[in-house]
């Protein structure tokens, strides 16, 4: 319930005994009216961040982000190139705290570090996706609200150049979750949208992996990974952005793209766009993306499966993400990772890959980018 509602609620009269009684009301209404009436016509603005009124700032926020596990072993990739991470990380750490810090909404925060990740060539996500089968870049992404449960969604689509910020209208602008292809695109074309041609997303690194996977497997469709852990070639088939969010008034956001896995079926569609799987948020438990072979994050419901394990069982969020990336799916042989943060701030990022990149960020100060 947000302050405006709280208000109204708190100084709701009840039912008039009398004339007099009525009018003193009414006039009493009509005072308070006038004087919330700037910050309600603030509030009534389309754009203005609706998650701003719903507690009062407590200072603690907190940022966790990914940008995919089952990357390289360590040893193997070039110190260079493992500095270059880790500046985008910072730097993608660094555009949503300052959101937060100064009190704004997570997710206008998860939003804004997805973006930038996606425009961001090293990530498998936005500019930079993996290709698939017939050498083209299809994307997914999602958001969720864990204030209002509201979530938007975008999956198969190759001309937005943004896939998270067309989730997010989804979500603000449509009564559905989830649109793919064209109808998503023709969706985002009408909201005004930024979109670009196909060749965008397609960088020389990528075409490059996809080229030995053309090579070597030909006639296969990408293949799960034989265990966890696996540096082979399933590792560098997929990638991922995501963040998750604590703002200032305690509400929780999450936010997922991908590009999915090299040599993936045209239309296949991951787990990062399907909420629940690859991306949730809840105010009452936690906000989660998830990074992996998504076949078994769709499998596993795994983004639920955490806020669920936490809400009907009791655990803390660091027992539940462990129990499900270390036990559940290594179980399974599934390959892959999350980044989960509660609502008092508590963070966990359980990968059973060689590597996740990753980082997190938080009032109290915690300050951390990393890949292995
Ligand atoms: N989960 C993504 C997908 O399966 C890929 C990844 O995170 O690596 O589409």
């Amino acid at each position: 319930m947000n302050k405006m509602n709280r208000i109204t609620i708190g100084m709701n009269p009840g039912p008039a005994r009398h004339s007099t009684l009525r009018g003193y009301h009414f006039g009493m209404i009509g005072c308070l009216v006038l004087f919330f009436l700037p910050g309600i016509l603030i509030f009534a603005q389309p754009g203005a961040p609706v998650a701003k009124s719903s507690a009062p700032d407590s200072g603690k926020w907190a940022l966790v982000i990914h940008g995919g596990a089952g990357g390289p072993a360590r040893g193997t990739m070039s110190a260079e190139s493992e500095k270059e991470y880790l500046v985008k990380l910072e730097e993608a750490l660094k555009r949503g705290s300052d959101i937060l810090a100064a009190g704004g909404s997570s997710l206008d925060a998860v939003e804004r570090v997805v973006r930038f990740m996606e425009d961001c060539p090293l990530f498998n996500a936005g500019k930079g996706a993996v290709l698939d089968e017939e050498g083209k870049a299809e994307l997914d992404a999602a958001i969720m609200d864990g204030r209002t449960g509201m979530a938007g969604a975008v999956a198969g689509v190759s001309v937005i150049k943004n896939p998270v910020t067309a989730a997010r209208c989804v979500m603000e602008k449509s009564n559905h979750v989830l649109l793919i292809g064209a109808g998503a695109e023709k969706f985002a074309k009408e909201h005004g949208l930024d979109l670009v041609d196909p060749s965008y997303f397609i960088t020389p690194e990528r075409l490059k992996a996809w080229e030995k996977w053309k090579s070597g497997t030909q006639t296969k469709p990408a293949a799960p990974a034989d265990k966890p852990g696996n540096s082979g070639p399933d590792a560098e088939k997929h990638g991922t952005v995501g963040a998750v969010a604590l703002d200032q008034q305690g509400n929780l956001a999450a936010a997922t793209s991908t590009g999915g896995m090299t040599g993936k079926m045209v239309g296949r569609i991951g787990d990062s766009p399907i909420i629940g799987a690859g991306t949730y948020a809840n105010n009452q438990t936690c906000a989660v993306s998830a990074t992996g072979h998504g076949e078994y994050f769709i499998r596993n419901v795994v983004a639920y499966d955490l806020s669920s394990l936490m809400e009907y069982r009791g655990l803390s969020l660091e027992e539940a993400g462990k129990s499900i990336i270390m036990d559940k799916l290594v179980r399974q042989k599934a390959n892959g990772g999350l980044i989960a943060v509660d609502r008092e701030g508590n963070i966990s990022m359980p990968f059973n890959t060689n590597a996740m990149f990753r980082g997190v960020a938080a009032s109290d100060g915690r300050h951390e980018v990393a890949i292995y």
